[in-house]
């Protein structure tokens, strides 16, 4: 029986056990997924606790994934290193099964690696609606979210224009973006400006979490938009309602999480993930 879970501060409300919990029952792999709330200060020994543990591997949330990626012992695969940021760690535990079918870099028994799902799971979540190879993004927030969410479309070879509430993190993110593509910073006050004339309209700040309120002017929505909102509590945000009455197409949050956790379930078992059974379960707590 192999040991997953999740770190992070806090963590207890992570959705992450169910949905791994439904991957484990649909596909016959034997684990468990747990919740772990490591402090601040703790990450270092805790990663390295997990490996000498022999966990088979670890999703890490808010706010480690920065931290956890800057670990001197954690080799990174490629995306995980241009973002700056790790939300999957695989240990690989000597015990000759590798992980080479992973498709970010292999290496020798031992190591501990870090991947970055978020940003695959972004893709993974809108390619269920639209291509977006090709495409015009308007991008609102310039966080850990946004950041994947540019890496991932860009690299797909669409274009982004990415509105900040702070305009200089809009700036730095374009300016790293551009290393691989094309990118354009906005400030906030822009945003009827971009919006109209983009295809995909994808929300990665964290408004509409708290308040029945959307980061978009409902009348820079247009019919020919695919949108995508990050947050998924509520999994029907005000930015997804307005969209949907203009005739636009939606894309959930709560897609964007099973697709990371669909691609972690991917790295850590070699075997297919059951998309559907997860985001049946998620739903179910949600
Ligand atoms: P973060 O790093 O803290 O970034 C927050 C972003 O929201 C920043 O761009 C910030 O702008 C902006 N913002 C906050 N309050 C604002 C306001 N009142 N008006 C305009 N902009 C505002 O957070 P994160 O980790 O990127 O997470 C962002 C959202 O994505 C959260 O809702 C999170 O739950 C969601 N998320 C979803 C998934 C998924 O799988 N579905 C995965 C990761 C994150 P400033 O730069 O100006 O502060």
């Amino acid at each position: 029986m192999d040991t997953y879970g999740v770190m992070g501060d806090p963590v207890e409300h992570s959705l992450s056990p169910p949905m791994h919990a439904a991957a484990y029952e649909s596909t016959g792999v034997e684990a468990t997924y747990l919740r772990f709330r490591v402090g601040e200060g703790d990450v270092n020994e805790a990663v390295q606790g997990a490996s000498a543990l022999n966990l088979g591997g670890l999703n890490v949330t808010v706010p480690h994934k920065g931290t956890v990626a800057a670990l001197p012992f954690v080799e990174l695969g490629e995306v995980a290193e241009r973002i700056g940021a790790v939300n999957t760690l695989d240990f690989d535990r000597g015990d000759g099964e590798g992980d080479s079918d992973s498709g970010e870099g292999d290496g020798d028994d031992g190591v501990v690696r870090g991947y970055n799902t978020d940003a695959s799971g972004a893709l993974r979540a809108l390619e269920r609606k639209t291509k977006v190879a090709g495409k015009e993004v308007a991008l609102v927030g310039a966080g850990g979210a946004a950041r994947a969410i540019a890496f991932a479309v860009v690299e797909e070879g669409a274009t982004v224009e990415i509105i900040n509430r702070t305009p200089e993190r809009a700036e730095r993110l374009a300016d790293d973006v551009r290393e691989v593509g094309e990118a354009t910073a906005h400030p906030l006050d822009e945003i009827d400006d971009v919006v109209p004339d983009a295809d995909i309209v994808v929300n990665a700040t964290t408004v509409g979490m708290e308040e029945d309120v959307s980061p978009v002017p409902a009348e820079a929505l247009r019919p020919h938009h695919a949108v995508l909102d990050a947050v998924y509590t509520p999994v029907r945000t005000r930015l997804l309602r307005d969209a949907a009455e203009v005739g636009a197409t939606t894309v959930d949050g709560t897609w964007m999480l099973v697709y990371q956790g669909a691609e972690a379930f991917e790295i850590w078992t070699g075997e297919d993930a059951p998309v559907e059974k997860m985001d049946a379960a998620l739903r179910e707590e949600l």
